[in-house]
């Protein structure tokens, strides 16, 4: 007999908001989990990490309005522990820093259910060091105190916490205190708080849309209400907070505060994704397609099988090159099977992942454009004695236009396709749990990305800019009524990040 796999819950933090804040542990749980079970806080980015076929249960919570009872949530914790192997319970910041996480662990444990512990970081500490606040300083404090402020008094200062909290000394960081900052800060002020002491609230700390006032706490409250800053906040208190005129160093970024959006594969993503973030944005990826096999496999095995002593191989796009020398080395075992082809790229995505496999490219176009590869063919005729009765081999995706086709049959030459993958809409329901949290700017860099985001049902969130690839892009947003607010003045990602760069510097946040 083999021994079953031991069920467990695993109360997990998901840290403040920044995905990059989650611990290692928790995403490698989170890529297990066959159920997850999350709070309002959590970052919907995190959600696109679990397997396509894991149950999502939102039992979000805000504030003081919780949607599912707390009683409810330890019931449906120990509901998932019988039914699945490996429940995670996502939480936002750490699960034991005011998440309520120790009931829910003492409920598992009464229900004999195994659970273990994976900490976060906690927006007590976070939030005010991307506000560019140490939460301790040998200069200013010795003593760190964390506290809610949730049950602080309405009225009066009798209260034991609030003549403690105003007697200690130190940092003190309150969480769920923005709503009723007003009567808090009186009531520390009245429990003998000097008023002069520097304070400073921080909303949706470690996010793009992170929003941070400094004052005392005297003024802190009125500063507060006069830019609308609100839930989710954290308070800080004492004299750390003045460092923050030196150390904001999340300020200098230029796409920071910027919510952007990047509608590719997951497989290319990477590098725009990176660059964006590497300038301080906040990037969400949302995979409008997937590559999956073409319709017809078998004519693509034979495409790839007949595919050497072309005089051309004409490459569409990077996911060509990638599909095509998967299937040519399932069949053929050495490179130099293909012969003395020649090679061109549209792009130089596409001749980078040929270079990778050190292939050089003969004709590339500057933008990634069908009728400016022609273009480039017919620039560079002479050298190679033109294309009439040259062989061609044509990779590219099912969905490619056929300018390409058109163009080399009008120049005699003999022209065989290979059709490497096919692009289908990416998950929907993740899509829309991303879409609830808002952009700023959505990133297009393809026609089948924006096809495929209006076929899966998406529309754009409110006050969203759009950035489109380039002129066919964007011919093909205008169809579709979303218009963009940006171009890349050249088809390549660098020249999209520069276009977003020099939006990012004439639009306010
Ligand atoms: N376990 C969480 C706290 C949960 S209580 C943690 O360790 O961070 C919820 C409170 O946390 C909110 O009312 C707010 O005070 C604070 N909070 C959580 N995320 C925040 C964020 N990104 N920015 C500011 N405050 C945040």
């Amino acid at each position: 007999m083999t021994k079953e796999e031991p069920h467990c819950v695993y109360l997990v933090g998901a840290g403040p908001g920044d995905p990059g804040l989650m611990t290692l542990r928790g995403r490698e749980l989170l890529e297990r989990a066959d159920c997850v079970v999350y709070d309002a806080l959590v970052p919907r980015v995190m959600l696109g990490w679990c397997r396509a076929d894991c149950e999502l249960i939102d039992v979000g919570k805000r504030g003081e309005r919780h949607i599912l009872p707390q009683e409810k949530i330890n019931s449906l914790l120990v509901e998932c522990a019988q039914r699945y192997v490996c429940t995670v319970r996502l939480k936002g910041g750490d699960p034991y820093v005011f998440g309520r996480g120790g009931e829910e662990a003492a409920a598992l444990q009464a229900a004999g259910v195994n659970f273990e512990v994976v900490p976060g970081i906690s927006s007590a500490i976070a939030g005010p060091a991307y506000a560019g606040i140490p939460v301790t300083h040998r200069d200013c404090c010795s003593q760190l105190t964390i506290f809610t402020g949730h049950t602080a008094p309405e009225k009066g200062d009798s209260l034991p916490e609030v003549a403690a909290i105003a007697a200690t000394p130190g940092t003190r960081v309150m969480l769920m205190g923005v709503s009723r900052l007003a009567d808090s800060m009186r009531a520390l002020q009245n429990a003998g708080l000097p008023g002069d002491t520097p304070a400073a609230a921080v909303q949706w700390a470690t996010t793009a849309r992170q929003l941070c006032v400094r004052a005392t706490v005297a003024t802190l409250a009125e500063d507060v209400r006069k830019v609308h800053l609100s839930s989710p906040a954290i308070v800080i208190i004492g004299d750390v907070v003045r460092l923050a005129d030196t150390l904001d160093w999340r300020r200098r970024l230029p796409l920071s505060g910027r919510r952007i959006i990047v509608t590719r594969t997951r497989e290319q993503a990477g590098t725009l994704s990176h660059s964006l973030r590497e300038l301080g944005a906040e990037v969400v990826e949302m995979p409008t397609l997937r590559i999956v096999p073409p319709p017809d496999k078998q004519a693509f095995a034979k495409a790839v099988v007949n595919s050497p002593h072309h005089d051309w191989l004409v490459f569409s796009s990077p996911n060509g090159v990638e599909r095509f020398f998967e299937a040519f080395f399932a069949v053929y075992e050495d490179l130099r099977e293909l012969g003395g082809s020649r090679i061109a790229a549209l792009g130089s995505g596409t001749a980078k992942q040929l270079r990778k496999r050190g292939l050089m490219v003969d004709v590339m176009p500057q933008e990634a454009v069908a009728e400016e590869l022609i273009a480039e063919f017919d620039r560079k005729a002479d050298d190679f004695g033109g294309l009439a009765n040259s062989t061609v081999l044509w990779v590219h995706a099912r969905q490619a236009r056929d300018v390409i086709r058109r163009e080399l049959d009008k120049r005699k030459a003999i022209v065989d396709e290979c059709i490497a993958y096919d692009v289908a809409p990416g998950d929907a329901r993740y899509a829309s749990l991303l879409l609830e949290e808002g952009a700023d700017l959505i990133t297009f860099t393809s026609s089948s990305s924006a096809t495929n985001f209006v076929r899966m049902g998406l529309s754009l969130p409110e006050h969203c800019s759009v950035a489109s690839m380039g002129p066919v892009t964007t011919a093909t947003l205008k169809k579709l009524g979303m218009p963009p607010t940006l171009e890349a003045d050249l088809h390549t990602i660098p020249s999209l990040v520069e276009a977003i760069c020099r939006w990012a510097g004439t639009t306010s946040k």
